[in-house]
């Protein structure tokens, strides 16, 4: 059991009565939370094999960790630093405050850079590492609603660095990515729907808009907890961690709505493309 397993359990224990959640008839596994037959805890990926120099530090918002469509939990499936808890504007919370001022992290938290103060620190697209530090990527997991309102709300946070991306760029450039590479494909005398075919497999791992459509969020995007944490990743320049993390993402959401949607939204593709990551990497 990672730290979101273990959240979720102590978070379940504190309810007197049971989440409702979407689709609550569904018999769900404990760990992944998705409907026993569509369980994916036998693929995840396996933890001794991810070399990564990232921490996470999941504040989540009261019943956050209850949901089955949380995705906080796949952050914690990959980077063995990770942890979970709940969040609170007043309760002071030593284990929390102990990683905070642990030496070995640089601590940063994840937030649309407009919401900055004038006098915070901001990182864009593009992040300083302080050297023998390591990065600890501090995210704020509930609605968007909810992580507003942590983000004005916790003092403790007020003196940490924000990082930040700009979705424009990043979908601008996965777009360029794309186009390069279906040009090359077409020189080899393959029909141009072979070539889209090929393609859209490609588009999966990082994606050309946000693959997350069970719960929408105002963000522009539409990003989830776990594909913002893919980008942070890649900014730290950490890109193969950024990539399987996504693919990760995809195999979550399409089984996810196996279960709960009429029609499924995810990429079909995605068992697929996760195995094939992961077995290229081997
Ligand atoms: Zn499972």
């Amino acid at each position: 059991m990672h730290a979101v397993h273990q959240l979720h359990q102590y978070r379940k224990s504190l309810s007197t009565t049971t989440y409702k959640a979407r689709g609550q008839r569904v018999q769900r596994c404990d760990l992944c939370r998705l409907a026993v037959k569509f369980c994916i805890c036998s693929i995840a990926p396996e933890k001794e094999n991810i070399k990564t120099n990232a921490g996470f530090l999941l504040l989540m918002y009261d019943t956050e960790v209850l949901k089955p469509s949380n995705t906080g939990k796949l952050i914690a499936d990959l980077i063995p630093d990770t942890f979970a808890f709940l969040w609170s504007r007043t309760t002071k919370n030593d284990a929390l405050q102990a990683i905070l001022d642990d030496e070995q992290w640089q601590p940063f938290v994840v937030f649309p850079h407009e919401y900055a103060e004038p006098q915070r620190q901001v990182y864009k697209n593009k992040v300083l590492f302080e050297s023998g530090k390591r990065p600890l990527f501090i995210m704020l997991d509930g609605s968007w609603r909810e992580a507003k309102k942590m983000f004005r709300k916790s003092p403790y946070l007020n003196g940490f660095p924000l990082i930040s991306f700009d979705p424009k760029l990043f979908l601008d450039n996965a777009l360029k990515v794309d186009v390069a590479q279906g040009e090359n494909t077409l020189e080899q005398n393959q029909s141009v729907e072979q070539v889209q075919a090929s393609e859209k497999k490609k588009i999966s791992p990082v994606g050309s808009n946000s693959r997350y459509t069970v719960r929408k969020t105002a963000l522009e995007h539409q990003f989830s907890t776990a594909e913002v944490a893919a980008r942070v990743l890649a900014m730290a320049g950490e890109n193969a961690n950024a990539q399987l993390l996504d693919l990760w993402f995809d195999v979550f959401n399409y089984q996810y709505q196996k279960s709960v949607c009429q029609r499924n939204k995810g990429n079909p593709e995605a068992l697929e493309n996760y195995q094939q990551f992961i077995k290229n990497r081997a």
